[in-house]
């Protein structure tokens, strides 16, 4: 068998695509465009990568993208200010802190920045307030990467609803809101982490298999059931040459770039995967895309609540 492949890229620009005339007509009901704030603190190169997508995406379909920049050596003071600078603009409707902050700024920061935010500007749905409306199945703004996840399975045809759902990965940003997303569509969820025994054995046991774990290749054929639908969640750059050549044959060519440039992105799906799997989403180009594309449908629906039209 070889899987079929679920593809993000494609769905992330069709989503685009129907958001573009959503965003024209609040632009022209509210005489401005919905607002994104992104603040982003010091220079971690993936960071860069990321919130440069993100304001790419926004300034594309007719989004206000700004991006809030403070230095590597900004306190969490100065962070606070600018949070607190965009909770109380007229003209941003949502706020996403790219994570991670630097280390310096201590353990807890990112916690106490998230928990700034206005829980109506939460894009990322990272706050106390969504979480727990999460919780509850009364949420409005979830988490971009689990909701892009369950779009994509939905767009997709795949039965949500009896499946067995194993969601390795527990963060707060992915795992946990994931596990909930399924379990309010029906599934039996059950959530793996690092401490889960006989993780192959409980993998094994999933029609639906998710990896938000951010190890690459851990997934491997051997979890997997034949016919599961796998979903890779995990973005992780690999610059050891020996994870490199355990991942993709000699010959493959995702080897050679890595032999060209020292570095290849991989999953935490290895490849042989798709070998068992019925379905399967390929890294990159899978839910990557989905998460950018789940932010701007978050920041329509932030701009439409404020502005008090229907959602
Ligand atoms: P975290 O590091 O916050 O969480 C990782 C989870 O994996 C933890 O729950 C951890 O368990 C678990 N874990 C670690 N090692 C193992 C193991 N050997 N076996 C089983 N479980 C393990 O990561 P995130 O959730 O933030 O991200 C996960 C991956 O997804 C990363 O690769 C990240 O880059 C990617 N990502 C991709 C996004 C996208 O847009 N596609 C968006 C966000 C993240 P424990 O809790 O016990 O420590």
């Amino acid at each position: 068998m070889s899987a079929r492949i679920l593809d993000g890229q494609a769905l992330a620009k069709q989503l685009q695509q129907e958001i573009r005339p959503e965003v024209a007509a609040f632009t022209a009901e509210h005489g401005r465009p919905p607002g994104l704030g992104i603040v982003l603190v010091g220079n971690d190169p993936a960071s860069e990568v990321y919130v440069g997508s993100k304001l790419k995406t926004g300034t594309d379909i007719g989004f206000r993208s700004d991006l809030e920049r403070l230095p590597l050596t900004a306190t969490l003071g100065e962070t606070l200010a600018v949070v607190e600078r965009l909770n109380r603009s007229d003209v941003h409707d949502g706020i996403l802190v790219q994570s991670p902050l630097p280390k310096a700024m201590g353990h807890d920061a990112e916690q106490r920045v998230f928990d700034a935010i206005a829980p109506e500007k939460d894009v990322d749905g990272l706050t106390p307030v969504n979480a727990g409306l999460l919780m509850q199945k009364r949420a409005t703004l979830v988490a971009c990467t689990p909701r892009g996840v369950i779009e994509l399975l939905e767009r997709e045809g795949i039965p949500i609803a009896g499946r067995h759902a194993v969601v390795v990965g527990r963060s707060d940003i992915v795992g946990k809101p994931l596990a909930l997303l399924l379990l309010h569509r029906d599934a039996t969820v059950t959530i793996c982490h690092s401490r889960t025994p006989n993780l192959v054995d409980v993998c094994r046991s999933a029609d639906i298999l998710v990896a938000a774990v951010g190890r690459p290749g851990l997934v491997t054929h051997a979890f997997v059931k034949p016919g599961a639908v796998v979903i890779d969640v995990g973005i992780n750059k690999v610059t050891e040459p020996a994870v490199a050549q355990s991942l993709f044959p000699e010959g493959h060519k995702r080897l050679d770039l890595f032999r060209s440039k020292g570095f290849v992105l991989a999953g935490d799906v290895h490849p042989d995967v798709a070998e068992v799997a019925s379905a399967l989403t390929p890294v990159p180009g899978g839910v990557g895309p989905l998460t950018i594309a789940m932010l701007m449908k978050n920041t329509l629906r932030a701009a439409r609540a404020r502005a008090g039209t229907p959602v």
